[in-house]
Parts: structure tokens; C-alpha cells; sequence
């Protein structure tokens, strides 16, 4: 049988963790049909002599939500063997969506060329299937802008109500196909959510059996404090954490300190991760340096 495609002569590393082997990959009817000396000619053949084979990566931690849409050929990822990314991070992301106008503020990239047509996780879904992205995306549910569209952009924890609006707005996410949920707690929508109110919210995520990932709330001089936060936050409730890109801008014992703290509970049990992007201590918007007062939050 002839196999569609055959990726020739490369070395390949299967991503569990085996040694890298020299092999031909055939690639028949969408899937791996065989991996070793190929004897087969390919209907399509692909020389990857020096160079590695892999499966495609996942970025876990993208911020492609509105740009997927604008250029959904995703060419940057790509280009880096990138297959897969998982948007609505940091707790931005393009819905849901209470007020169109307070909801663009908490979308990376937001320009007039796509219109915010849509309100729901589901309703983004169906504009980005129509845009037919180059990759695979997974979303979870932006805290921002469940808090956008309850409380407002402000410097308080929610009321009663507002938590259960938020709830409701989670859970629809998940009905929707969201993957979890992400906080950004650095931020000024999210700077007033106390540590309960992200449990609340994450006892829905692990009911769900969503991923958490959260920006944390202090990147500087309690760096290491916040990490614990969001440590707490997932033993208590019994939900995957993922703890967005761990790098404190206090230095390096802080990060050495991070990394021992989430060993830690890993030792215990807790699935915990976390990612790292390649800037030393991070950077990120200059409202996050601002009191939220300066940044139009209401007290
Ligand atoms: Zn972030």
C-alpha cells in the first residue's frame, strides 16, 4: 500500500521521553502507519535528513484569542512546530462578553478589523471554525472578563450576587467547550478578587474537570507568596493548576524559591505545572503597575 506521505531520513523524538532514533515516519489516511525503515515510496515524500521529527507542540500558554482571527494562517506558530494553542490566559481572553466596549480592553491585539459579533465562548467558537485557524486551539475562561461583565473594572471583591452571576457565566463556558479557566490577578479588573472568590470560582473548574491557570496576583517583592496562593487555592479545591509564566521580577532566589514551593506540593500530590517565556523577569502592561484608580477602576 502506498502511503500518502513519507518523512524521510529524520531523527525522531516521539515526546515520551525515549531517545531520539533515526527513522522514516509514513503517514497514511491521517495518522502514523508506520515508524522505522520505510520500504514503501510515499505518494508524497518529505527529505528531513538533519532534522528532528516530532509531534506538534502545544503552546500552553497563548494569547492568540483575537489575532487567530485576524490571520488565522497562525503562521509564527507554525514555524515552530507549534500544533496546538491554549488561549484565554492570564484571565484575557474574547468572551464572554458583557459590554462589548468593556470587554475590549481584555483582549490582546483588539483592532476594527473583526467585529465583536459574538457573546459566548460558543459564539466565538463558531466565528474562529469559520475563520479555519491553521492550528488547534483550546480556550479557557478569561477571569477578566467574567468580571467585566458582572462587576465592572473594580477594586473590590464581588458581592453575592456577582459571584453567582460569574458562576453562571463559568459553567456556561464549560457547557460551551472550555477547557478551564484562567485568572489574571495582577490586573486592575482582577486586583480586587480575594483568595476566596478564586476558590469559589475554582471549585467550579475541578467539578468541571478544567485546568486553572492563573497569572498570579504579585510578580514583584511577593512573588513567592502569590505562587503559594495559587498553590492553596488548588489544593483546596482539587483543581489542575497551571502557574502561568513562573518568573519573578524580584530575581533569581525568588524564582529558585517558586520552583522549590511547587515541588513541594507536587510531592504531595498536587498536579501542579508551570510554564516560563525566554524574558528573564517578565514583562507585562504598565497598568499592572498602577493603582487601580489610576486605571478608571471604581472603588
Ligand atoms: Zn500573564
Amino acid at each position: 500500500m502506498t502511503p500518502d506521505l513519507v518523512i524521510r531520513g529524520g531523527t525522531v523524538v516521539d515526546g515520551t521521553g525515549a531517545a531520539p532514533i533515526s527513522a522514516d515516519v509514513a503517514v497514511t489516511g491521517g495518522t502514523i502507519a508506520e515508524i522505522g525503515r520505510v520500504a514503501a515510496r510515499g505518494a508524497r515524500e518529505l527529505d528531513a535528513a538533519g532534522c528532528l521529527v516530532t509531534p506538534g507542540f502545544i503552546d500552553i500558554h497563548s494569547h492568540s484569542d483575537f489575532t487567530l482571527l485576524v490571520d488565522p494562517r497562525a503562521v509564527s506558530a507554525v514555524k515552530q512546530g507549534v500544533t496546538l494553542e491554549v488561549i484565554g490566559n492570564c484571565g484575557f481572553g474574547c468572551a464572554p462578553i458583557g459590554d462589548p466596549e468593556l470587554a475590549m480592553d481584555n483582549i490582546y491585539g483588539v483592532t476594527d478589523a473583526v467585529t465583536l459579533s459574538w457573546r459566548t465562548i460558543a459564539g466565538y467558537f463558531d466565528t474562529l471554525t469559520a475563520a479555519r485557524p491553521a492550528i488547534n486551539v483550546l480556550t479557557l475562561g478569561p477571569n477578566g472578563q467574567l468580571r467585566r461583565a458582572t462587576v465592572g473594572v473594580a477594586d473590590r471583591p464581588a458581592t453575592p450576587d456577582e459571584l453567582a452571576a460569574m458562576t453562571r457565566l463559568l459553567e456556561q463556558g464549560f457547557d460551551d467547550g472550555a477547557f478551564g479557566f484562567s485568572t489574571g490577578l495582577e490586573y486592575p479588573a482582577e486586583v480586587g478578587v480575594p483568595e476566596s472568590e478564586a476558590t469559589a470560582l475554582c471549585r467550579v473548574v475541578a467539578r468541571r474537570g478544567g485546568l486553572y491557570a492563573t497569572h498570579t496576583r504579585d510578580r514583584d517583592a511577593r512573588a513567592v507568596e502569590a505562587i503559594e496562593e495559587a498553590l492553596r487555592t488548588a489544593e483546596t479545591t482539587g483543581v489542575r493548576l497551571q502557574i502561568s509564566h513562573l518568573a519573578p521580577r524580584s530575581g533569581e532566589a525568588a524564582t529558585e524559591q517558586s520552583i522549590a514551593l511547587v515541588e513541594r506540593f507536587r510531592a504531595r500530590g498536587l498536579d501542579v505545572a508551570f510554564d516560563m517565556h525566554t524574558r528573564r523577569f517578565g514583562t507585562t502592561m504598565l497598568s499592572a503597575m498602577l493603582p487601580p484608580w489610576a486605571t478608571g477602576a471604581r472603588a
